[in-house]
């Protein structure tokens, strides 16, 4: 807990990677864990880990990197997940930076402050959980959580060179994850290796009555998957994922991983996924119809900061949510509403819906052959602070190889898989069936 301090001290004037920290509370935690420790604790004992922005944490300020958060300063209780990693002796960091209500794909979006890329400052972490994976890319923590419900777990691994898991949609709960769009937000753990990254999903897993879309399924134990060889994995590659639009180092780098597994025994199959171009489309529609739906309650009133200027309530709605909300979530509050609203239900937010299950159906059709999809996580590497902000439908189509797999309700992991020619990170997405995590585990752990 002192090295991570040491660190945060050393490098996050640069970095930014954190927006609240909790170091007096950790230090006197890890003061008493150093005298109860015992030759039973538990892996994550007295382990340092960072939390995304948007996760609550009781007492410690949560804003989801917006102003109408500024305020929340103590929160009244952990999300399932802090309870979870409390309950094993974990030690919370402080919170991380993050996209506005995990919109965005650069950490651009947030209200407070820019994270920077590790690798090289002058360059995007990736988002919407870039603090996150800056945070274990710079070695400030060893652990994070992100949350992933477009990309947003995978695409800022795959930027800052760490292992990034989206988990299946409803393993982990979502209870204190501060809603961006429900049928798609997952929690998952960032980390620098496959199996710190099993030993963090291991700790945050399983059913919770607080969450009415939680899974109740048998959980197995995934270090074990790392023990595992790929000797006969059948391995899908969609050539979607490596058609034009995707950098040419990027394809190289995951042929050769490719290569890589072929002389591990795995063997691997072009097929297709043929709606998967129009997963942006139906993400982006569903997404903004959901965040407007949950944005609703940020009103200065049930929940955010109001507004200070004397008016009557109707305007003190319109200028609370004026005031609190940055750019990029009033564009898909607008989207959202528009789509929603009565006369164009069916002909966008139906329409999404039934491309939604036709994406589905891709993969479903995929698995009856292929135990993985393996492809890159991003068509490009990193890109440059500032280069593509005023540019939203650009960073909206490079989630093409992201958004399928949560529209699919898939668990996916991007994994470093080499590096550009200009020293920046390329990551290796690994999809697999829903609820088939290990497999995604051993996969990874065979390649690293
Ligand atoms: N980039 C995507 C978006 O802006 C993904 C966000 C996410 O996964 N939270 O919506």
């Amino acid at each position: 807990v002192e090295a991570s301090y040491d660190r945060i001290n050393e490098v996050d004037g640069e970095v930014k990677a954190f927006l609240t920290l909790n170091e007096e509370e950790a230090k006197k935690q890890a003061k008493e864990l150093d005298e109860k420790l015992s030759d039973d604790a538990s892996i994550l004992y007295g382990m340092p880990i960072g939390i995304k922005d948007n996760i609550v944490t009781k007492g410690l300020r949560t804003t989801a990197a917006s102003q109408i958060l500024d305020n929340l300063n103590d929160p009244l209780y952990d999300a399932t997940v802090v309870q979870k990693l409390n309950a094993e002796n974990a030690i919370n960091i402080g919170k991380l930076n993050m996209d506005e209500f995990a919109m965005g794909s650069s950490n651009e979006n947030s209200s407070y402050e820019n994270t920077r890329n590790p690798w090289n400052t002058d360059y995007v972490p990736g988002g919407s959980s870039g603090g996150s994976a800056a945070a274990v890319a710079a070695g400030e923590v060893l652990f994070s959580l992100g949350s992933d419900t477009g990309g947003s777990i995978r695409q800022p691994a795959a930027f800052c060179g760490v292992v990034g898991m989206k988990p299946t949609y409803g393993l982990v709960s979502r209870f204190g994850l501060i809603a961006f769009a429900s049928s798609l937000d997952q929690i998952g753990p960032i980390t620098r290796t496959v199996e710190d990254n099993a030993y963090l999903l291991q700790a945050i897993v399983g059913h919770d009555n607080m969450d009415s879309t939680s899974a109740n399924v048998e959980i197995p134990n995934y270090s074990d998957a790392l023990k595992q060889d790929v000797k006969g994995l059948r391995i899908a590659v969609p050539k979607e994922y490596l058609q034009e639009g995707v950098d040419p180092e990027v394809k190289e780098a995951v042929l050769s991983a490719l290569k890589q597994y072929e002389e591990l025994g795995a063997t691997w199959e072009e097929v297709s996924l043929p709606h998967s171009k129009y997963a942006v489309a139906a993400y982006y529609l569903l997404a903004a119809s959901e965040a407007s739906a949950n944005l609703a309650r940020f009103d200065g009133v049930r929940y955010g900061k109001r507004t200070e200027k004397k008016v009557d309530m109707v305007d003190m709605f319109k200028e609370s949510r004026a005031e609190g909300f940055g750019d990029e979530v009033k564009r898909r509050i607008m989207l959202g509403t528009f789509a929603l609203s009565s006369g164009y239900y069916d002909a966008y937010y139906k329409k999404a819906q039934k491309v939604r299950t036709l994406i589905k159906n891709d993969f479903e059709k995929i698995f009856a052959d292929f135990d993985v999809v393996v492809g890159p996580t991003t068509p490009t590497p990193a890109y440059k602070i500032g280069e593509k902000i005023d540019d939203p439908l650009t960073m909206y189509t490079d989630d093409v190889l992201t958004t399928p797999v949560n529209l699919a309700g898939l668990p996916g992991m991007s994994i470093p898989c080499g590096f550009s020619s200009a020293g920046l990170p390329i990551g290796l997405q690994i999809i697999a069936r829903p609820f088939d995590e290990a497999t995604i585990y051993r996969t990874a752990y065979a390649y690293e």
